[in-house]
């Protein structure tokens, strides 16, 4: 089918093949072709395409009603999911406010840390450190705590850069990931930094506890989280959470954070929070820095669509999906099997020189010698033109460079978490015999 002219231009003069429908973890182009979404879009569908339960209670929500304006009312849908997802953070991060996206609540986050650094007379803290690669959303604000060097740097004036420290990559740096003392050697570049900075200039560090789209589901080394935490306690650094992609049971516990019983002063979730049925996100923060900025005056910060009660129920319907089915059980149970079938892949193909992940948020990343690490030759475009051939086979899956965008590719594999060994056999498959025809295709 002719797709073109089109007034979009998300992929610059790009067409995309026509969605018609999707259910479970399939989807269909108008043209009848069947994929497998093997990244539930860009790990946002954990609970696959189409489910009915959710879309009942979003069909019972557009009934009563579909838009409350934040300042005139609360609605059952806010009030209930507010209640639900305090209930499945830590001890005392039991204040919620919603939002539309993962941009949106690493906004809100900063901005929060910000007021309650004001609102306790240290409003000499501003500074946020965060990771080189990260990413954290595409405005201007997340875009600082950002380091991914094509997303950022056209930016840069426009935006004050935050300092960064490198992201625990033991994988590239030779180090063994399962020693502790590889987690406190990253982990102490954190205390090294706000020394550095000026530990009283220091806000807060903003960090994803397994890496997303930046760094390729990168799980931290022993010790790292934890160490992170006690510097940040001894310097009355507030620890945020980026778990935007890896909230709501992607790695196999509701919360990435859980693998390591963390205590954060806020995290903010999105994606899988809603699953794709509407744009909805949360910041969750705990209860001492809101009654701190309540107290103050208020916080001055707040989104026309936040708190929709279409939103709200659709992503209320979605945790009871995700406990009905145990999908969090699911994704630890199905991310293991998947991780080993990657590993298979890896002992026959020598490009693929890393594979690593939690759950169902799982990657892979090309390396041109596994000895030095050495990426694919930039120009092969390894990263584009894999996910490209894999797509022409009926299977998505998402990819981005690896080193701070410059170079480097992986491809991450999240499959929605109501896989089942089935689809498991069908995604390796497809990537087997993608990985063929790609290794074949760059054959000097
Ligand atoms: N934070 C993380 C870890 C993300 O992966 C993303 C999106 O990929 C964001 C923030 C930004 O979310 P959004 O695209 O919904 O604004």
């Amino acid at each position: 089918m002719n797709v073109k002219p089109s007034h979009l231009f998300y992929q610059g003069r790009e067409r995309k093949p026509v969605l018609d429908q999707a259910r479970g973890v399939y989807m269909w182009d108008v043209d009848g072709k069947r994929y497998l979404d093997g990244s539930s879009g860009a790990m946002v569908c954990n609970i696959g395409h189409s489910n009915e339960n959710v879309l009942e209670a979003m069909r019972r929500q557009m009934e009563k009603s579909t838009f409350g304006y934040r300042l005139h009312f609360e609605t059952e849908a806010s009030e209930k999911l507010a209640a639900k997802t305090a209930a499945l953070c830590p001890e005392g991060l039991n204040r919620v406010f919603f939002v539309s996206g993962g941009s949106e609540a690493v906004e809100s986050a900063l901005k929060l840390a910000r007021q309650y650094a004001l609102a306790i007379g240290e409003g000499s803290r501003w500074k946020i450190i965060s990771r080189a690669p990260s990413y954290h959303g595409c405005t201007l604000g997340a875009l600082a705590v950002t380091s991914y060097a094509p997303l950022t740097e056209p930016f840069a004036p426009l935006m004050q850069a935050m300092p960064k420290i490198p992201a625990p990559r033991a994988y590239l740096d030779g180090f063994d990931p399962e020693d502790e003392a590889t987690g406190h050697h990253y982990a102490d570049m954190l205390e090294a930094k706000i020394v550095e900075e000026g530990p009283d200039s220091v806000l807060a560090f903003l960090v994803e506890p397994i890496g997303g789209a930046s760094t390729g589901a990168l799980v931290p080394p022993r010790g790292y989280m934890e160490r992170v935490q006690e510097i940040c306690r001894k310097h009355g650094v507030l620890l945020i959470l980026d778990e935007v992609m890896t909230g709501a049971g992607r790695t196999g516990k509701f919360l990435a954070s859980e693998h390591w019983g963390l205590a954060p002063d806020i995290i903010v979730m999105s994606k899988g929070f809603a699953a794709g049925y509407v744009p909805l996100g949360a910041m969750v923060a705990h209860e001492r820095l809101v009654e701190a900025v309540l107290d103050a005056g208020g916080f001055l910060h707040g989104y026309t669509y936040a708190g929709n009660p279409l939103a709200c129920a659709a992503g209320l319907a979605v945790i009871d999906e995700i406990e009905r089915q145990d999908l969090v059980g699911n994704a630890a149970r199905m991310g293991v099997k998947l991780k080993e079938r990657l590993e298979g892949l890896m002992q026959r193909y020598a490009i693929i020189g890393d594979v690593r992940g939690k759950g169902l948020l799982t990657a892979f990343e090309f390396m041109a010698d596994r000895g030095s690490k050495a990426p694919l030759p930039k120009h092969l475009q390894a990263f584009n033109r894999f996910v490209q051939i894999a797509y022409d086979k009926g299977l998505i899956v998402y990819s981005r460079r690896t080193r701070d965008g410059v170079e480097g590719d992986h491809i991450i594999v999240a499959p929605p978490m109501i896989v089942t060994e089935t689809h498991l056999d069908e995604i390796t498959e497809v990537l087997d015999a993608s990985l063929s025809q790609f290794t074949e295709e760059i054959r000097p």
